[in-house]
C-alpha cells in the first residue's frame, strides 16, 4: 500500500494540504480512518506493504495522525503481516511503535539513530533503507562516547553490530543540503559524508547490492557539522573529484541509481555548460561510486522532470555519453533509463523559422529492441491534486554503445509517453527526416 502526499514538482512552494493519496487516490484528512475501517473489515485486507512518501511535509496534526493510525489499523502492535515499512519514520523521526516494527520487517528504513540502536537482536533484512543523516548521527554520537579517535572507532564498532545483515542497503543522498549558520547566503549542495560510517555499515552488514537514491529534497536538509571540527573520519561527496576518492576493497553485484526524484544529479549528467546556475560536480557521480562501491553493474534511471529531458535529444544523448565515458571503464555494464518530453526530438531551424527533427547523437547504435512501461502521474490543476494517478504508458527504444575491448557496455533506453507520440505525429516532417530520432518510435 501506498501512502503519500504528492504536489506539483513545478510548483515550488509548498502549502501542507488536507488530503493525501492512497494507493494513487486523493483521500481527505477526515476520511482516512474510515477508509482503513473500511479496508480492514469490509475488504479484510491483510497490508503486507506499507510505502509512505514525504509524510513530514504534511501539517503537523494531520502527520502525527496519520502515523498513529497507519500503526492501529494498518499494521497493528503484533505486526503479523507487515513485511515492508518505508518512509514512516519521516512522520515522527523514530519512536517505539516505529522500531518495534522495524524488528519484524523484512524491509524497513530509512532509520533513525534511535531505530538503530534498538537492533541489538540478530536478522537477516532483505533491504534496509538509511540516510545521509543517518552517517552523521552516528558519527557525532561515537565522537559524542570518546575522548579521542582510536575510542571513536571502537564506539563505531559497537554501534553498527554484525549480528543484523542486509542483502541490499538503500541510501538516500540529499542534494541539497545547507550547512547551520552559514546566514543568508546558503548554498545548497550534497554534503561530505563520514567515509568510515559508511564503509563499516557495508562491511559489518554483509551487503551485497546498494541502491543509490538522490532526492532533490528530503526532511533532513540541515546538515550537522560538529563531526567535521574533528579529523576522525574521511569526508566523502558524490560529487567531488573522483581522483580524490580511495577505492574501496568491497565488491557489490549490483549498484541501482534512482534519479527520479534528483535535480542537480540529473541536470549535471545531461549538461556539460550550464548558463544560469554553476554545475555541481556531477559529472564524477559514477568514477565515485565505482570506487565507494565498487560494481561491474550500474543501472540508473533519469526522470522526465528536470532540466535535461527538454530540449535537444541529439545534444544531450552526446552529453550523457560523454560524462559518462569521462573516465574510460573497465568492465561495466551501465544501463540508463532515460524518460524525456517530446519537444526534445526537434529544433527549431532559426534560419528557416521551421522546425527540424533531431537525429541520434553519434556512438550509438541503435537496437531492435521494442520497449514500454507504465509510470504514475495526472496533471496538477493549480493547487488542487487529481482525485487520481493514472499510468501513462511510455514506449522506449535502445541506443547503445559498446567497448569491447574494456568491457564496457552502456544501454541508453530513452522513453517518450506513448500519447504525446500518438498526439504529436506529423507525418510530414517525419518523411522529410527518414532518419530521425523519433522516427524510430514510430517504425
Ligand atoms: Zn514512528
Ligand atoms: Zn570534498
Ligand atoms: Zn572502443
Amino acid at each position: 500500500m501506498k501512502i503519500e502526499y504528492a504536489f506539483d514538482v513545478e510548483d515550488r512552494i509548498f502549502q501542507p494540504k488536507d488530503y493525501i493519496y492512497i494507493n494513487y487516490r486523493k483521500i481527505n484528512n477526515q476520511d482516512v480512518l474510515p477508509y482503513f475501517i473500511f479496508l480492514n473489515t469490509a475488504v479484510g485486507v491483510k497490508v503486507r506493504k506499507i510505502t509512505t512518501r514525504r509524510l513530514w511535509l504534511l501539517e503537523d496534526k494531520f502527520k502525527r495522525r496519520l502515523h498513529d493510525l497507519i500503526h492501529s489499523q494498518l499494521i497493528g502492535t503484533n505486526g503479523t503481516n507487515i513485511q515492508t515499512v518505508i518512509g514512516l519514520e519521516e512522520a515522527c523521526d523514530g519512536c517505539v511503535k516505529c522500531s518495534n516494527i522495524a524488528k519484524k520487517c523484512l524491509e524497513y528504513g530509512p532509520l533513525r539513530i534511535s531505530t538503530l540502536q534498538t537492533m541489538t537482536y540478530s536478522k537477516n533484512y532483505k533491504k534496509l533503507h538509511v540516510t545521509d543523516k543517518l552517517f552523521e548521527d552516528i558519527a557525532e554520537y561515537c565522537i559524542s562516547k570518546s575522548k579521542n579517535k582510536e575510542e571513536c572507532f571502537k564506539e563505531l564498532d559497537k554501534t553498527i553490530l554484525s549480528t543484523i545483515s542486509c542483502d541490499k542497503l538503500a541510501l538516500w543522498i540529499n542534494e541539497n543540503r545547507v550547512i547551520p549558520n552559514e546566514g543568508t547566503d546558503l548554498k545548497f549542495d550534497h554534503r561530505h559524508m563520514p567515509r568510515e560510517v559508511i564503509d563499516i555499515i557495508l562491511r559489518k552488514w554483509n551487503v551485497k547490492s546498494l541502491k543509490l537514491c538522490m532526492l532533490h529534497m528530503t526532511k533532513e536538509h540541515m546538515c550537522n557539522v560538529k563531526w567535521m571540527q574533528y579529523d576522525y573520519f574521511t569526508r566523502v561527496r558524490l560529487n567531488d573529484p573522483y581522483l580524490k576518492t580511495k577505492q574501496s576493497d568491497l565488491k557489490f553485484s549490483h549498484v541501482e541509481v534512482s534519479l527520479s526524484y534528483s535535480s542537480n544529479c540529473v541536470r549535471d549528467l545531461g549538461n556539460r555548460q550550464l548558463i544560469v546556475n554553476q554545475p555541481k560536480g556531477y559529472d564524477n557521480f559514477i568514477p565515485n561510486i565505482r570506487r565507494m562501491f565498487p560494481t561491474d553493474k550500474i543501472t540508473m534511471d533519469l526522470s522526465h522532470w528536470y532540466d535535461i529531458a527538454r530540449t535537444d535529444i541529439e545534444k544531450k544523448m552526446s552529453t550523457i555519453l560523454q560524462v559518462v565515458t569521462m573516465e574510460q571503464h573497465q568492465n561495466l555494464s551501465l544501463d540508463i533509463k532515460f524518460f524525456v518530453e517530446s519537444g526534445i526530438v526537434k529544433k527549431l531551424n532559426e534560419e528557416t523559422n521551421k522546425e527540424d527533427l533531431l537525429g541520434i547523437a553519434p556512438g550509438y547504435v541503435l537496437q531492435e529492441n521494442r520497449l514500454h512501461c507504465f509510470k504514475k502521474s495526472s496533471p496538477f490543476n493549480g493547487n488542487n491534486g487529481p482525485e487520481v494517478f493514472l499510468d501513462n504508458k511510455w514506449i522506449g527504444r535502445r541506443f547503445q554503445v559498446d567497448h569491447a575491448e574494456n568491457r564496457f557496455h552502456f544501454k541508453l533506453d530513452v522513453y517518450i509517453k506513448e500519447k504525446e507520440l500518438e498526439e504529436r505525429l506529423d507525418k510530414k516532417l517525419l518523411q522529410e527526416y527518414p532518419d530521425s530520432f523519433v522516427g524510430h518510435f514510430y517504425a
